[in-house]
């Protein structure tokens, strides 16, 4: 019946959700260079894990590659907010490329903290996910061999390292905050010396998104997470709300949503990774209400104020000679 009254449809948004400082940070070091040099500036990798962004900053002359030898000389390359192994800064020196380094200034911070712990003789454990670029940009700042990956509690528990009175452990970015409790607490009751960070390395970003999920996800029918499958922050919020017992989707855009998973649903969460922008929830919210009689409430449990400046050379470079 055309005229029936839509159903009504409860949405819970979760705040924060959506951007973090370090993306927007790597989304506006690509569009100042850009600007600043004309197109094309070239990127090496997905810049942040979202077809969305990666589509808009094509359109506006970017140009993405896997690797560096795809560049050609003399142009402008870009690195992805996920960071890079030492080696590919050094071939862009090498090949006389003028780059800026998007990596996000708290897995830079990681990346300090295990050249630290190599000068100081440690081995370490990371902590995360096996062929994460993150993971892959980390262990390129230390020696081979310097660094061991532990991905589960599992793998913790049957470790075999070098020396076990001299480690150290550090952690992937954008992990379960709950998982990671559990596999440092095994790190550290099998290793009682090891060092590391107080807590872990997950971001304020990442631990903001998964604390906001729980709040909501025991009110919700369902829960629907706006990111990409090769978003590791996303992934592990669709994780939170399974955990408390809400079946919870990851949805890339508005159209992938099938209207058949809804049936029976009162009240929909909606929360989006740390890659995913704004326009993509209302545009799913839009989208639902086509088919719902939507209401919106937004439940905000943590308020976000944190900024990353641009790269010197390319704030300097912008200055008016
Ligand atoms: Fe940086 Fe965290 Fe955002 Fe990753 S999720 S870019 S570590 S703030």
């Amino acid at each position: 019946e055309q005229n029936s009254p839509k159903p009504p449809l409860k949405i819970m948004l979760a705040a924060p959700r959506g951007f973090c400082a370090g993306v927007d940070r790597a989304i506006q070091i690509v569009e100042q260079a850009l600007d600043r040099f004309g197109s094309p500036v070239y990127v090496r990798h997905e810049i942040v894990h979202n077809k969305f962004v990666v589509d808009s900053l094509k359109a506006k002359g970017a140009i993405f590659v896997d690797e560096l030898d795809e560049v050609p000389a003399g142009a402008h390359v870009v690195f992805s907010a996920h960071g890079v192994p030492k080696s590919v800064p050094a071939d862009a020196e090498n090949r006389g490329l003028s780059y800026f380094d998007a990596t996000c200034p708290l897995v830079s911070k990681v990346h300090r903290q295990a050249e630290r712990q190599v000068e100081a003789g440690r081995h370490i454990i990371f902590v995360g996910h096996r062929g994460h670029p993150e993971v892959i940009g980390t262990f390129g700042q230390v020696p081979q061999g310097a660094m061991t990956l532990v991905e589960t509690v599992e793998d913790a528990e049957n470790l075999q390292v070098p020396n076990s009175s001299n480690l150290a452990f550090l952690t992937q970015t954008t992990l379960s905050v709950d998982d990671t409790a559990d596999i440092v607490a095994a790190l550290q009751r099998r290793f009682p010396g090891i060092v590391g960070p107080k807590g872990e390395d997950i971001c304020y970003a990442t631990s903001n998104r998964q604390a906001a999920v729980k709040a909501i996800a025991g009110s919700c029918d369902m829960l629907f997470v706006i990111g990409a499958p090769n978003s590791s922050n996303s992934l592990r919020l669709v994780e939170v709300a399974e955990r408390a017992g809400t079946i919870s989707r990851l949805v890339q855009r508005a159209e992938d949503i099938d209207f058949a998973w809804l049936d029976g649903v009162k009240t929909l969460g909606i929360t989006a990774g740390a890659s995913a922008p704004e326009v993509l929830v209302r545009q799913f919210i839009t989208h639902l209400a086509t088919r719902f009689d939507v209401s919106e409430e937004q439940v905000v449990t943590a308020e976000e104020s944190i900024t990353f400046k641009l790269p010197r050379g390319l704030v300097a470079a912008a200055d008016p000679v």
